[in-house]
């Protein structure tokens, strides 16, 4: 397409996947875009996952939402080079109460082409030699793992790459009004101005924030070599996964959290969410704590972590994990809703979303606010 200086011009705050959503449409749109982000690179959220695209597990809007969000994801591994692949998802189940959630699942809610697999075939899914603590296994293949640390930064690169767009590193937005923003390096003038400042919305809208109750969630994350060859399957999620994405809410649900209350209280204490996702380097992606805070201390708790380190372990049928890198990750969080969608001021829109899905749903929510605008 011819540039042209009469397009429309999207202003961004934020070069994570919510910002790099709404200019990766933008641009789609015929709309001149220029992203603004405080860091030399993009190095919060965004970069800290596991780079799970968990369509499978969504529900309601979320679940719409990721699905408009797949495949945006397999269009930028062709355009932008992101390091993405169709993984699938294997749920596991090692108890009876886990198995009755992804039977129900199944039977209920199954997406397409979702199925059960017996503990053998998980087992040798995941290359375990002796599989025989898997009791079943749900199978759902839609689902998408990507480089969590090139994603955003190739998007980034394509973006700016294009004859529409532009990405400003080291730039930090101080005020947005419709018409222009200011920033550390001058003021820009847009025809319309996206705020996708993740967890860091409050400093530029804080009454919009307090009133939407966002916090600070702090999730503690380890790298870790795979204990042996798994050639890159699937993601990898466990009942403490079941308990926390929507698709799994059933009738099943309240058994299994009973029982894993019962028997390990310490993984609902700290809202574990143990799951992993396999890398191109060998690596595992192990996963996760929660905690909310209002300003989320920096410490990791290595109980926690060893807690994570086992559940993992025992699963895989590894003697130990060797860990290569820890790190926690901070995403906004609400009691109140799942996205955060508001337009403080003419001219403005802010989307944050408020649940630890963006990389899920993030580039599909740039496509919805533009295709509004
Ligand atoms: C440990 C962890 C694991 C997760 N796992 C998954 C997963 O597997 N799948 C999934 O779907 N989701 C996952 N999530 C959630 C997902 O990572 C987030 O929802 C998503 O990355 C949020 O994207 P964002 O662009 O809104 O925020 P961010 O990635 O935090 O980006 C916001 C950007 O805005 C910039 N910024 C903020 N304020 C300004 C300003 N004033 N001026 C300029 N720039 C500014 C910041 O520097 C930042 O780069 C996980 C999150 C964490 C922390």
């Amino acid at each position: 397409m011819t540039p042209s200086t009469h397009a429309p011009h999207v202003v961004i705050v934020g070069a994570g996947i919510v910002g790099l959503g709404h200019a990766v449409a933008a641009l789609d749109a015929g709309h001149r875009v220029t992203v603004l982000e405080q860091d030399a690179s993009a190095v919060l959220a965004s970069v800290r996952n596991f780079g799970y695209v968990c369509t499978s597990a969504q529900a309601g809007e979320l679940g719409e939402l990721a699905l408009e969000a797949n495949p945006l994801w397999l269009s930028l591994v062709e355009r932008a080079g992101v390091e993405a692949r169709r993984s699938g998802t294997l749920a596991v189940a090692r108890s009876a109460a886990e198995e009755a959630v992804l039977q129900e699942f199944i039977a209920e809610r199954a997406p397409e082409g979702a199925r059960l697999v017996t503990g053998a075939e998980a087992g040798e899914l995941l290359r375990i030699p002796d599989p025989a603590h898997l009791r079943a296994g749900a199978l759902l293949p839609a689902d998408l793992t990507a480089d969590p640390r090139t994603a955003v930064a190739r998007i980034a690169a394509w973006v700016h790459a294009h004859e529409r767009g532009e990405v400003r590193f080291s730039t930090t937005v101080r005020g947005a009004r419709g018409g222009s923003v200011e920033t550390s390096r001058g003021r820009i003038e847009a025809d319309h101005v996206v705020v996708a400042a993740g967890h860091l919305v409050g400093r530029l809208f804080p009454e919009l924030a307090e009133r939407h109750r966002v916090r600070q969630c702090a999730l503690q994350m380890v790298r870790v070599r795979a204990p042996r060859a798994m050639g890159r399957g699937p993601a990898v999620l466990t009942g403490t996964s079941m308990l926390r994405y929507g698709a799994f809410a059933g009738s099943s649900a309240e058994a299994l959290r009973a029982e894993i209350l019962a028997s390990r209280p310490e993984l609902l204490e700290i809202d574990a969410n143990v799951m992993f996702t396999q890398q191109a380097d060998g690596t595992l992606l192990v996963g996760d704590s929660h905690a909310a805070h209002d300003a989320a201390p920096p410490f990791l708790d290595e109980r926690w972590t060893q807690l994570l380190l086992d559940e993992t372990a025992a699963l895989l049928a590894a003697p130990r994990l060797d860990v290569l890198e820890r790190w926690q990750g901070l995403y906004a969080t609400s009691d109140e809703q799942d996205i955060l969608r508001a337009a403080p001021t003419p001219g403005v829109s802010v989307v944050t979303v408020t649940t630890g899905v963006g990389m899920t749903v993030g580039l599909a929510l740039g496509a919805r606010t533009i295709a509004s605008l």
